[in-house]
């Protein structure tokens, strides 16, 4: 490889786009969690999303080992609540799903509301669907640079279409 490949490649690196959290993409993760799969309200959570113009890009049902939710939520880890929510998302099945729109994160997040339920506004998927503000019903990314890493923690590339 010559000196002058590498600097050119230098100079290229330099101007890719920067990658920053703000930046806008057209994905984010989800989870509907335990509580909201026991008590039957999976297929109605989905049917709002879509409803909402978002695109599943890859669905799956699955159980959280303890050891996996404490993963997961690894940024919680000193919050007192820490411990409560390892229990509560290895409690049951849980659906996981990538999904595609434009401003995804944002919009999301304004979909589901606040997490606290008792706080969310009308009409969003926590104050509808939620029981608490543990067991508040679904779990969306909170940016896009966390949106890839939850993804990337269910689905391969083989799993997103
Ligand atoms: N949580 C909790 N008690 C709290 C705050 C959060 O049990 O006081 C749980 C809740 O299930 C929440 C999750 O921990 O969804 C992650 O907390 P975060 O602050 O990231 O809220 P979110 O981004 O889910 O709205
Ligand atoms: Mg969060």
């Amino acid at each position: 490889m010559s000196l002058n490949y590498n600097v050119n490649l230098c100079i290229s690196l330099l101007y890719l786009p920067p990658k920053y959290e703000g930046m806008p993409t057209n994905r984010t993760f989800t989870m509907i969690k335990p509580e909201a799969v026991e008590n039957g309200h999976a297929g109605a959570i989905l049917d709002r999303i879509i409803k909402n113009g978002f695109r599943i890009v890859a669905l799956k049902k699955t159980r959280l080992s303890a050891e996996l939710a404490g993963a997961f939520y690894e940024v919680h880890k000193e919050r007192p609540f820490y411990g409560e929510l390892v229990d509560y998302m290895s409690s049951g099945p849980i659906f996981a799903a990538i999904l595609e729109k434009d401003n995804a994160v944002a919009d999301f997040r304004a979909l589901i509301g606040a997490t606290d339920p008792s706080e969310a506004a009308e009409g969003t998927i926590r104050k509808d669907f939620a029981e608490s503000k543990a067991k508040n019903a679904v779990h969306g990314s909170d940016s896009n640079e966390n949106s890839d890493i939850e993804g990337n923690f269910f689905f391969s590339k083989f799993e997103r279409f």
